[in-house]
């Protein structure tokens, strides 16, 4: 049945306006719930939890870092009655689209961000240049503190030096944290480290509605979904996840399932403001 309906776009039920290439979609104000619920989130993370050591097999460099068995334990879960857990407060074409300005106003405080597909092409070691001015203006509007959470960089399990951490802060510039487990497992003690703040005050921005996404909102944060960059380049597992996360994700939207809200964006117009027209300040 998956096979019949797998999509290679958003769900045009996410689309707006803003933008009018393949992969651009912004979540409309109207899709996104209004939020008060701290615990919802715990309830969430205690019942995602149990399915994530159900999920872990043991850590082996050799098992490739494309595949996530946690979060594929997780997602299952997810499928099977937590639709909102894998929805983004906010899908948008690229970090172009955000009004970094906007959130740091509102009162988040600093931003994780994936590394592949969200600000470079897979495995590439450069932000993508047409990506590199919202990247500072992030930067400016956070005064620095910006973070790359990556699921090989910097996670013991496959970098336990360190090493390949560094060597991408010194190619992009922006730290690397250092964590125990792979998207979308693991808490936010980490990054609420790094910034010295609750993960309430921070965004979470990827591609990946499985990891990215699914982290955030188990956390706490303010997830933002973005279009992948290229899709050329992606290991097979990769591939074939993202179409089972997009069918999954368009489905779950047109059966009205939404984000659950973020107590600091409590309504859609404060979502909205968060959003702006790519190279319109
Ligand atoms: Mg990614």
């Amino acid at each position: 049945m998956l096979s019949s309906r797998l999509v290679k776009e958003q769900p045009s039920t996410a689309r707006s306006g803003l933008c009018s290439s393949r992969h651009c979609c912004v979540v409309p104000a109207h899709e996104v719930w209004v939020c008060s619920a701290k615990s919802d989130l715990g309830s969430a993370r205690e019942s995602t939890d149990r399915v994530l050591q159900a999920g872990r097999l043991p850590a082996s460099k050799t098992m490739g870092q494309s595949f996530n068995s946690a979060g594929i334990a997780l997602f299952a879960q997810i499928a099977w009655g937590n639709a909102p857990l894998a929805l983004p407060h906010l899908s948008v074409p690229s970090i172009d689209s955000l009004d970094w300005g906007a959130l740091a106003r509102a009162g988040f405080r600093g931003c994780v961000f994936d590394k592949d597909n969200t600000l470079t092409a897979p495995y590439a070691s450069a932000v993508a240049p047409a990506l590199a001015p919202a990247l500072e203006r992030c930067r400016v509007a956070f005064e620095g503190r910006l973070v790359l959470f990556s699921n090989s960089a910097g996670l013991a399990q496959f970098d336990p030096e360190g090493s390949e951490a560094e060597a991408l802060e010194a190619a992009l510039g922006i730290p690397v944290l250092r964590h125990a487990e792979k998207k979308p497992a693991g808490s936010a003690v980490e990054a609420e480290a790094h910034f010295g703040c609750p993960a309430e005050r921070l965004v979470m921005v990827g591609d990946r509605y499985l990891t990215d996404v699914v982290f955030g909102n188990r956390n706490g944060l303010l997830s933002v979904r973005v279009a992948p960059i290229q899709l050329a380049g992606e290991p097979t597992a990769v591939s074939l996840a993202r179409r089972v996360e997009d069918y999954c994700v368009a489905r779950w939207w047109r059966q009205g399932h939404k984000a659950k809200p973020h107590p600091l964006a409590p309504s859609e117009e404060a979502l909205a403001t968060f959003v702006c027209e790519p190279a319109v300040r």
